[in-house]
C-alpha cells in the first residue's frame, strides 16, 4: 500500500541504547528548546491591559443605527435573519403607533431584535442584506462571561444611543464602492449614504 506520507516511520520494537537509557541527552536537547524560546520576543499580548491594532473593517458586534432624526432604522423586514448563516438573529415586529414617528422610521419595525452572540460568525452577511442601513457590525468586542444567556444580545444593547454624539461611527465600513453600490436606485431610501457619496 502506498504510503500516505513520506514522514511515516517504522515503529520498532528495539532495545534502547545504554545513551538512551540516561535520558540526558534527551532532557539536554529538550532544555536547549525550552531556553532558545525563553530568550525569544514574545508573541503573546497581555490582554485587555495591551491591545494588537486592529484591522478598519474589524467586524465586531453589531450596532442598530438610527436615522439622522435619531428614530430607528430597522423595519423588521427580516432579510437579515435570512441571510444569516448561523441562524443567530431573532426578531418580533410590531406596527408603530401615531405619535412614534420620532421612534421608528417605518410603519413597522422590531419589538424585540436578538442575536445570540455565542452563534454569530461575524461574516458579516447580515449588514450586506439589509435594505434600510440598519445594521452594521462594529469593531466593539463581545465580552466573555459565564453564563449563556448573557451572550443573547436584545435592542438594549444593539440599538445605539440617540444622542447624535454617542452615536456608533461605522464610516469605516462605508467604503466608495459599498457606497456607490447603495446609492442604485434600489436604495434610494438611503439618502444619508447617497448624500455622503456626493459630498
Ligand atoms: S455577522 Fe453573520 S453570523 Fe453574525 S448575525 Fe450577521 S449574518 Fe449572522
Ligand atoms: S436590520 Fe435590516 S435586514 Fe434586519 S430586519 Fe432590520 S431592516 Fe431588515
Amino acid at each position: 500500500m502506498q504510503a500516505l506520507t513520506t514522514r511515516a516511520k517504522v515503529a520498532v520494537n528495539k532495545k534502547m541504547t545504554f545513551m538512551e537509557r540516561l535520558y540526558l541527552p534527551a532532557i539536554i536537547g529538550g532544555m536547549r528548546i525550552t531556553l532558545h524560546h525563553f530568550f525569544k520576543k514574545k508573541v503573546t499580548v497581555c490582554y485587555p491591559e495591551e491591545m494588537r491594532p486592529f484591522s478598519p473593517v474589524y467586524r465586531g458586534y453589531h450596532v442598530l443605527k438610527r436615522d439622522e432624526n435619531g428614530a430607528e432604522r430597522c423595519t423588521a423586514c427580516g432579510l437579515c435573519a435570512l441571510a444569516c448563516p448561523a441562524e443567530a438573529i431573532t426578531m418580533t415586529a410590531a406596527e408603530r403607533k401615531p405619535g412614534e414617528e420620532n421612534l421608528y422610521r417605518e410603519e413597522k419595525y422590531a419589538s424585540v431584535y436578538e442575536i445570540n452572540m455565542l452563534r454569530c460568525i461575524f461574516c458579516g452577511l447580515c449588514e450586506e442584506a439589509c435594505p434600510k442601513e440598519a445594521i452594521f457590525l462594529t469593531d466593539r468586542i463581545v465580552h466573555t462571561d459565564y453564563k449563556r444567556s448573557l451572550f443573547v444580545y436584545g435592542k438594549d444593547k444593539l440599538v445605539e444611543p440617540a444622542d447624535k454624539d454617542k452615536r456608533i461611527d461605522v464610516s469605516k465600513r462605508q467604503t466608495k464602492s459599498v457606497l456607490e453600490f447603495k446609492s442604485q436606485p434600489g436604495f434610494a431610501h438611503n439618502t444619508l449614504y447617497t448624500k455622503a457619496l456626493k459630498a
